[in-house]
């Protein structure tokens, strides 16, 4: 597999097919020539271009002159006791991002990031522990795919298994990443590149409202947002984007996402901390807040990571909390954890960030100081 360097070649890994045929127009080629080489990249699996037998051998040479397909390197991965398979992908700054890959029975569904740490700091993730470097670009965040297709064909073990579901909800904020995380999107989506469906394909964000009504306008993938909290003073301290956009905000946006198609909803996460969001006073306070809103509600065990103060509500109480939700005709389901045992479960997802924030460092002076 070909090491990453930075270069001054165009890197086609990241064009979507609109962006490709800009790109062929630029060399006086047809349109048709986008498509060919999505399907050589994304569908072969290619990073040659002159394997790319369909065009002629002057175009080839052409396109290596100013062109190239530019994979990251693979810096570790490992696989977990339940098959969860997790990938340390190094870009080529250095930083380090985190996907991971989810077998079923019936799906494979690969977690992507779309950032380089978060800036958000939600309380209760690992991630925004880490601080934030940088935004990846829609290469990098695509790159994630190709690694994750080709790798799980190579392999002894999981070559059986597809990647047939992708969640935008590794490191990042993706609509803080707005453009290249559409253009990746769209990739996934395109018939020449992993011809996903748009119910296969979801974003998950912490509520920015405005790139929300956004991206309703130039997507039609699937939305998952981080709730984690039914009432505003909890959600500032769990999710403190929610002090920019609060919840009648967030909640107004929702309510008309899918106003065009009646029959989707839009997947609600919530984080089960005991004692903190979990009591059955909890349960009813988020069925108002949802009684219009066509919301279906994922209920995830909470996966504890070094120097967290949260702790996992125990099953019985996770249960009690979803049976009052359904009691009112709320569609809820508990996540089951996975890959907790090499980090890879949810909201565990670290990477090697070069933080420029500096707030990983001031979290750990304050673990050291309560210690
Ligand atoms: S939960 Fe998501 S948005 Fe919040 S800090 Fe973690 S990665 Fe960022």
């Amino acid at each position: 597999m070909e090491t990453l360097t930075q270069t001054t070649k165009i890197n086609l890994l990241g064009l979507d097919e609109k962006a490709m045929q800009e790109f062929f127009h630029t060399l006086g080629e047809k349109p048709y020539r986008a498509q060919q080489v999505l399907k050589w990249i994304h569908f072969q699996g290619v990073s040659d271009i002159q394997s790319m037998t369909n065009l002629s051998k002057a175009l080839r040479d052409k396109l290596q002159d100013i062109a190239e397909i530019r994979i990251p390197e693979i810096a570790y991965e490992s696989t977990a006791s339940d098959d969860t398979h997790k990938w340390l992908i190094r870009l080529a700054d250095g930083n380090c991002i985190e996907t991971v890959y989810i077998p079923e029975k019936e799906r494979g569904t690969l977690c992507v990031s779309s950032q380089v740490g978060c800036t958000l700091n939600c309380d209760f993730c690992s991630t925004g522990k880490q601080g934030f470097s940088r935004n990846l670009t829609s290469a990098e965040i695509i790159s994630q795919v190709w690694v994750a297709v080709r790798g799980l064909s190579q392999s002894g073990t999981l070559h059986d298994r597809a990647v047939t579901n992708v969640v935008m909800m590794g490191m990042g904020e993706p609509l803080l990443n707005f453009d290249n995380v559409v253009s990746a999107m769209n990739i996934m989506l395109d018939d020449y590149g992993y011809g996903l469906s748009k119910r296969r394909v979801t974003l998950s964000t912490a509520g920015v409202v405005p790139a929300m009504k956004q991206l309703r306008e130039v997507s039609d993938v699937a939305l998952a947002v981080s709730l984690h909290a039914p009432n505003d003073e909890l959600r500032n301290v769990l999710v403190p984007l929610n002090k920019k956009y609060p919840l009648k905000e967030l909640m107004a946006v929702c309510q008309d996402y899918f106003k065009e198609d009646k029959r989707r909803h839009i997947m609600m996460e919530y984080v089960m901390l005991a004692g903190v969001n979990d009591t059955p006073a909890h349960a009813k306070q988020l069925i108002t807040l949802l009684q219009d809103v066509p919301a279906k509600v994922n209920l995830i065990p909470f996966n504890p990571f070094p120097s967290t103060i949260y702790k996992r509500s125990d099953d019985a109480t996770i249960l009690r909390f979803r049976e009052i939700l359904m009691a009112a005709g709320i569609n809820a389901l508990t996540r089951k954890t996975r890959g907790d045992d090499i980090d890879a479960a949810c909201g565990q997802l670290v990477g090697q960030v070069k933080d420029r924030t500096r707030r990983s460092e001031r979290h750990r002076k304050s673990i050291a100081q309560a210690q």
